[in-house]
């Protein structure tokens, strides 16, 4: 499913109100949500909406309760607007927390984090004669693969030389590695986690092209009827990964601003780069959320609070500036890292590593 969540954040993000009025509503629900939290909050919106915004509001709802009632007993995400014909869900196998949110455009940020905190990834579970392959998408098992051969077992049988009973016994080996190499060259993930007892799985990695040899990323040793462990292991090792590669990220973010190389960073400077669509890689502080303004006038988007633009004069709205500038990542096919490393909060809480400057 992340290919598809990558998708469907991508098209999200080209998504907005032409008016920038408050027309699209986005609705995070955890499966055991109460209806008395969004009848708290499309109160609230509606105290603040007038016009066509506030009937968008209830027109939308209507939309919206139709896809609850048909999706029961999943989280999900819906995004919607009745004034644009737009209505757009996605279920969610992780907890999220329950947000309704009415803006000109769909509210993206909890999306991109299950993203980067949720990688897909392959496991395969192989000894000489049996393999399980697993695709984990979300943290959640979405599909397997069963294989397994008639391996002539370990002992000479009489008759046969010992020779001749080894080169069997390699052969058919080898064949039913070759059998697995092609139904894990089938599944298009970019990590593979191999496991198993014994050598098995050392000489199947030897066999292997090297683009998918590259993919392994980790190697378990375990039993091959320990399938609650593996999955509980590979996890973990997955958010390990997941945690070294945003400490990486900021590493790497700091090095480039040491030499003034390909490095944007603070609020002012990350929004310039990502709307010239520098941005290579997008890194954002977890919790960060500092309020901005935005002029319509003047299409300036700044950190503080304004409630008349410095610039022009005219009235500006309140915005979330972090979610602007991952918008515009998104829509640039950026890579967004979320991290709690505390450097970056001194760095102006959000920066990126440029593609050119
Ligand atoms: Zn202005």
């Amino acid at each position: 499913m992340s290919k598809n969540l990558t998708e469907f954040i991508k098209k999200l993000s080209e998504v907005y109100d032409p008016d920038s009025k408050d027309r699209y509503v986005s609705l995070y629900l955890n499966k055991d949500f109460n209806t008395k939290f969004i009848d708290r909050r499309v109160r609230a919106c509606k105290s603040i909406l007038k016009g066509d915004e506030l009937k968008n509001l209830s027109d939308t709802m209507k939309d919206i309760s139709s896809v609850l009632k048909e999706n029961t007993g999943d989280n999900i995400a819906i995004f919607a607007s009745h004034r644009y014909d737009f209505l757009e869900y996605i279920p969610l196998s992780v907890k999220i927390g329950d947000l309704l949110i009415v803006d000109s455009s769909p509210y993206l940020r909890p999306l991109a984090r299950i993203q980067d905190e949720w990688e897909s990834f392959t496991l395969l579970l192989i000894n000489s004669n049996y393999a399980k392959i697993f695709s984990v998408s979300l943290g959640e098992v979405e599909d397997t693969k069963k294989l397994s051969a008639d391996i002539i077992n370990k002992h000479k049988k009489g008759g046969w030389s010992q020779a001749r009973f080894n080169r069997l016994r390699r052969g058919a080996i080898h064949a039913f590695f070759s059998e697995v190499k092609e139904a894990l060259r089938k599944r298009s993930d970019e990590r593979i986690i191999l496991a198993g007892p014994g050598q098995a799985k050392l000489q199947f990695v030897d066999m292997l092209p090297k683009n998918l040899k590259d993919n392994v990323v980790e190697i378990v040793d375990i039993d091959i009827d320990d399938e609650a462990d593996l999955l509980k292991e590979s996890k973990r090792l997955i958010s390990g990964r997941e945690e070294q590669k945003s400490h990486e990220a900021v590493r790497q973010l700091k090095e480039e601003i040491l030499k003034d190389g390909l490095a944007a960073y603070g609020v002012k400077e990350t929004l310039t780069a990502v709307k010239n669509g520098q941005v290579e890689l997008l890194i954002i502080e977890k919790d960060y959320r500092p309020r901005g303004w935005v002029c319509e006038n003047c299409q300036v988007v700044e950190e503080g609070i304004h409630k008349m633009c410095p610039y022009c004069g005219k009235k500006t709205s309140e915005v979330d500036v972090i979610e602007e500038i991952l918008e515009f990542a998104e829509r640039t096919d950026a890579d967004v890292e979320f991290t709690d490393d505390e450097e970056i909060a001194n760095l102006g809480h959000v920066g990126a590593i440029l593609r050119f400057r």
